[in-house]
């Protein structure tokens, strides 16, 4: 039988929709070269540019994050050039892989899923390269699958500091209006991002932001591309897309960006964090008695938009998703090699303490009911945690 009431979806992206954006959704077709729907795609593309933090280049395509993770490579990159991608986890792995089949030549920096990289080891790789093969970095700024973040500011210094011309590409799709990000000031040339996690929208648009030095790159790029062509979406009215413009979703994002600025990108900022760390404490609580622990190992590494549990050894992180599914509560999945190991909570976009905390009493019903070990009353934990921080 299907589940009563509200569902709670906690999943790291897609993530829940506002009732005011999927009422914005709704609108009724209109001309998307019109002056209407111009004015509002215009004020939209000041507006994603206000959160990327950027004065520069903005290119969108209809497609999920890895449409801008495929255009980002192929409009920058040439057959057989190289780049490095920093481990961090399923989606550098996967973007990594992309890259690959794309034909660019890619240097893995490995690094240990549950610690992050050694940003030595990135150091001494950029001084390794004095030729200066490497044509661009690829950094997942949150990865979603470990709940671990990199520090986009450091790698930007090294690069600076070891005199490397390499673009700084950064996957800032579960980061984007959930974690701080500044690309202009960080120095990044291609930021990709999508529409469903931060923004709160539905899947179905993802964009690049792309600094003055990438749109260099980009001119002597020859990887074959015409959808994802940048120097197309130039010459077009809206400055990009190419083919119909995903209209009702405009509409929706007007309506995300005006509560983000209603907000204040500083405050949603500040309630992800608290939010985030009321889900630690109450993971440390449960990983007493042998339980369930916080996945990344490294505090000052931990992302505030997406906390991965491991789970004690013998005890299947699937079937603890599937028993709290049976209280209407969606949980992230571990992905790749840590599925069943690892499930995740998501708490990005439009939520608060009780969506939270609904979530959190429903993963320890199932810890319950499904015999895993753990101390009771992490949920206590991330109460007291709010009620010393409540504004
Ligand atoms: N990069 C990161 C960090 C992600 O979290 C995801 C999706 O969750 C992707 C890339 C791929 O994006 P999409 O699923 O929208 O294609």
């Amino acid at each position: 039988m299907k589940p009563r009431g509200r569902h709670f979806f906690a999943n790291p992206g897609p993530t829940n929709i506002p009732d005011s954006v999927m009422q914005a959704v709704a609108h009724a077709t209109v001309d998307f070269n019109g002056p209407d729907f111009m004015a509002v795609y215009e004020g939209c593309v000041a507006g994603l540019k206000r959160v990327l933090r950027t004065e520069q280049e903005v290119f969108m395509y209809t497609g999920s994050g890895h449409a801008a993770w495929e255009a980002t490579l192929t409009n920058l990159l040439s057959h057989g050039d190289r780049i490095l991608v920093i481990e961090t986890g399923h989606f550098s792995d996967s973007w990594g892989k992309m890259a690959a089949d794309l034909g660019i030549v890619v240097d893995t920096l490995p690094a240990d899923w549950r610690k992050g990289v050694d940003y030595a080891a990135l150091r001494a790789a950029l001084l390794a390269d004095t030729s200066h093969a490497l044509k661009a970095i690829g950094a997942v700024h949150n990865e979603t699958s470990t709940g671990m973040t990199l520090d986009l500011a450091r790698i930007r210094a090294l690069l600076d500091e070891t005199g490397h011309p390499a673009l700084l590409m950064a996957d800032t799709i579960s980061s984007l209006g959930s974690l701080d990000f500044r690309m202009d000031e960080w120095g990044v040339d291609a930021a990709v991002g999508g529409s469903q996690k931060g923004l709160m929208l539905p899947v179905g648009f993802s964009f690049t932001g792309v600094s003055a030095k990438a749109m260099r790159a980009h001119h002597g790029s020859t990887l074959p591309k015409h959808y994802f062509s940048w120097t197309t979406m130039l010459g077009r009215k809206h400055r990009s897309f190419i083919g119909t413009v995903p209209i009702a979703l405009f509409y929706g994002l007007q309506e995300s960006l005006r509560l983000i600025e209603e907000e204040g990108l500083g405050n949603v900022l500040a309630r992800h964090h608290r939010l985030a760390e009321a889900t630690r404490r109450c993971v440390r609580h449960w990983a007493g008695n042998n339980g369930p622990q916080l996945y990344g190992l490294e505090p000052n590494r931990l992302s505030d938009s997406v906390t991965s549990i491991l789970m004690p050894d013998g005890h299947d992180a699937e079937a603890l998703r599937k028993r709290v599914a049976t209280m209407n509560v969606a949980l992230g999945a571990g992905l790749g090699r840590l599925n069943g190991k690892v499930f995740r909570i998501g708490h990005l976009g439009d939520l608060n303490e009780p969506m939270l905390l609904g979530t959190l009493a429903a993963t320890e019903i199932g810890l319950r009911l499904e015999g895993v070990p753990h101390t009771p009353g992490g949920v206590d934990a991330a109460m007291g945690y709010l009620a010393d921080t409540a504004g």
